[in-house]
């Protein structure tokens, strides 16, 4: 066989993402919803797909998913923007704000995939850690972004994977402070019922990342939205494959948001199991978890990979974090459905006690 060139330099480094996700009896890992769509809401959907002309491209900018989306936030369709799930807008923050010459503020430890699309776009990274709390280290970001040379900055609120809201007047400081492009990723907006959708209008430089794939049970389906001044959407849109939003997710996305209110008990459910879990895990010897405003929660725990191998071994998926940077010895189980929230506390009761 005659071998290939390498690939692009900046990928030397990189590793292919990983989700660790493995069929088990108990799926906690991913922060998906424990619940998948109602039966009568999936019918309605099957409906909505037997419309669908599979021979045609889709609206490219799923314009009529993007005026519900608009319509429910009190803004025009210029300020919305469907993508291939949250994911793919992330990339295209990094391609449109990014690139070679320019910087991306981070404040690790975060969710990874912003660091990786940096890369893969030669954006320079430049981290100001969070408190050893996984507080924002507010007084170094706004200095750090005072010196003028920052392009864009994500602040994650809820953060995955440490779970607490970055606090309102914080991101305000900062909207005032820079000039950069900062997006507020609110994957997980819907737990903490908090969102910096009130003051969109006021910061041009202000853009919301939000998703189908947590409160509304669609991870499998691959849609997630932005929320942006018009010049800002304006740029997104230059740098979007044409066609990413294929018809068959616009139909689902279209009954599922049409239908968002009968969400809400199950979004209900998860922030009420989470302040069980809350509650429970610090009654077992060594487990301390971080409070959380979402749908999953970081823990501590003696011998945590150890821990991890053992709850798996008993059916029971979570994510282990034991070895990542800044997160040496956690743990991040998602809130699951009673019965599964229930039998990953005794498991866990059982594994550490022994
Ligand atoms: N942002 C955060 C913080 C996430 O945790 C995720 C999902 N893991 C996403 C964005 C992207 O989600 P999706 O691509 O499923 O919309």
């Amino acid at each position: 066989m005659k071998p290939v060139r390498p690939s692009a330099p900046q990928l030397q480094d990189l590793v292919p993402y990983d989700p660790k996700y493995i069929p088990c009896n108990i799926m906690n890992s991913a922060n998906e919803n424990p619940l998948d769509v109602d039966e009568s809401i999936k019918h309605e959907i099957m409906r909505e797909i037997r419309g669908v002309a599979f021979n045609r491209y889709p609206d490219p900018l799923a314009n009529d998913l993007r005026d519900m989306i608009a319509q429910a936030n009190g803004l025009d369709r210029n300020q919305v923007l469907v993508g291939n799930g949250g994911d793919e807008l992330l990339f295209c923050t990094a391609l449109a704000y990014g690139g070679p010459g320019r910087k991306f503020l981070n404040l690790p430890p975060t969710f990874s995939v912003y660091v990786n699309n940096a890369q893969l776009t030669n954006t320079e990274v430049v981290n100001v850690p969070r408190n050893a709390d996984f507080s924002i280290n507010e007084e170094a970001v706004l200095e750090r972004v005072s010196q003028g040379d920052i392009d864009f900055v994500i602040v994650t609120s809820p953060n995955n994977p440490t779970g607490q809201l970055a606090p309102e007047d914080f991101v305000l400081r900062l909207l005032e402070a820079t000039d950069a492009l900062v997006m507020v990723d609110e994957a997980y907006f819907e737990f903490s019922r908090t969102s910096l959708r009130p003051y969109l209008l006021q910061y041009e430089n202000l853009v919301l990342l939000r998703t189908f794939s947590k409160a509304f049970s669609l991870a499998g389906v691959r849609l997630g939205y932005l929320l942006g001044n018009e010049s800002v959407i304006r740029e997104y849109m230059k740098v979007r494959q044409p066609y990413s939003v294929d018809a068959v997710s616009q139909a689902v996305g279209r009954v599922v948001f049409k239908n968002r209110a009968r969400f809400e008990p199950g979004i209900n459910a998860i922030i009420t199991e989470r302040a069980r879990l809350l509650e429970e895990m610090p009654k077992i010897p060594g487990v301390k978890p971080y409070p959380s405003d979402s749908n999953y929660i970081l823990f501590s725990v003696p011998n945590a990979a150890d821990v991890w191998q053992a709850l798996f071994d008993r059916g029971i998926l979570i994510r282990d974090f034991s070895r990542a940077p800044l997160l040496e010895g956690t743990l991040r189980v998602s809130v699951g459905t009673p019965e599964e929230n229930t039998a990953f506390l005794r498991a866990l009761r059982d594994i550490v006690i022994g």
